[in-house]
């Protein structure tokens, strides 16, 4: 705390990512990242990019990769904004869509940035719990607060929402915008982009941080009507005219027109998540039917924490969060089969030794 710091600072409880240490040979299976590569035209076309060009700004519009996501999702270009990561487009939708008189709600157990955007925006917010079975349930959306946002699979739990539900919520709450976080859509879920034609009210936000293995590129974005895009893009002209490099435009374009890699890269992660939940059964954990490309497991007779400990202290490196319903769980990123082997391997050993 400093003399020098606003009193909005001073307020502030800032968002924690998970930790990228340095550690050799480290199993890393707890920040959601990818294990394969993006895909090598991705690469390449960033490579291109690191030219003589780059004294000069990058299309403020992105519209390139506009229409490109536009023809890949089958809307218009004016229908599409993107931003420096998915992060970066949510906050422009807090603020653009989600800052409304009542309330915004959104699940007491989700993606923990969103409280934090509230903070900084001065958004009031309300919880709505999960069900018993860590399930978001539209009902309970209807008929109270503000606007919505909901992360399609959840995070941490990996449940996903099926498309007529989100329909049903869209139409009932026709009086508030709705927010789909679809970071983890790509790995078994369904999209809501094919319903916005009929809600003037929905948007559904994307990244090619994690189907696309481009989290260090920093690309997401965001798909509805004009009317809340255009909403979108006088914040982000109210706060960087640029949040897309060129050689993050270049490569996000390359990604795009690489279907084959990114059907065969998902459907791998997919086949992998089988495994490992089959394999985290059988060392007797209880396993939540996940379509993201994470799982979220728990152990009768071990703590979350105490499991993310020994294995950290094996090198392998999952994710616990301390809360009032999840800290019983771990969430483990769904890597190579070589890493799942090694974590496997060494929940085994952690399960088996005594004291933990
Ligand atoms: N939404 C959810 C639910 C996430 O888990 C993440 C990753 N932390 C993001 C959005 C943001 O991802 P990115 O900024 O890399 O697009």
């Amino acid at each position: 705390m400093s003399q020098y710091w606003s009193e909005l600072v001073k307020g502030l409880s800032p968002y924690v990512p998970g930790e990228q240490p340095q550690i050799p040979g480290l199993v890393k299976l707890n920040t959601n990242e990818s294990p394969f590569g993006p895909s090598p035209k991705a690469i390449e076309a960033v490579r291109l990019a690191a030219a003589d060009t780059l004294r000069l700004y990058p299309d403020p519009q992105s519209m390139r990769l506009r229409e490109a996501l536009a023809d890949y999702h089958k809307v218009t270009p004016a229908e599409v904004f993107v931003g420096n990561g998915s992060d970066e487009v949510l906050a422009h939708a807090f603020a653009a869509l989600l800052k409304q008189p009542r309330p915004l709600l959104f699940p007491d157990v989700t993606y923990s940035f969103y409280p934090v955007y509230c903070r900084l925006l001065g958004i009031n917010h309300e919880t709505i719990p999960l069900d018993a079975e860590m399930r978001v349930n539209v009902s309970d959306y209807l008929g109270r607060g503000g606007a919505i946002i909901i992360a399609n699979p959840n995070a941490p739990t990996g449940i996903a929402l099926a498309r007529a539900e989100i329909a049903r919520l869209a139409r009932e709450r026709a009086d508030v915008p709705v927010v789909m976080d679809e970071a983890y859509v790509d790995f078994g879920g369904e999209s809501a982009i094919p319903l916005i034609g009929d809600h003037p009210n929905l948007l559904v936000v994307q990244t090619m941080s994690k189907s696309r293995a481009l989290a260090g590129l920093r690309v997401g974005y965001a798909i509805g009507q004009p009317d809340l895009i255009e909403a979108l893009t006088r914040v982000k002209d109210s706060f960087n005219s640029y949040p897309l490099g060129r050689p993050a435009q270049a490569g996000a374009l390359a990604s795009l027109a690489d279907e084959a890699y990114f059907q065969e890269t998902r459907a791998q992660i997919m086949q992998n998540r089988a495994s490992l939940t089959a394999s985290l059964t059988r060392l007797g954990f209880e396993v939540l039917p996940s379509a993201a490309n994470f799982v979220f497991a728990r152990h009768p007779k071990h703590s979350g924490q105490a499991v993310a400990a020994a294995l950290r202290q094996r090198a392998v490196l999952i994710r616990h969060f301390s809360g009032p319903r999840i800290a019983d769980f771990v969430r483990i990123t769904i890597g190579s089969e070589a890493e799942l082997m090694r974590l496997t391997d060494a929940l085994a050993e952690v399960l088996a030794a005594p004291g933990n």
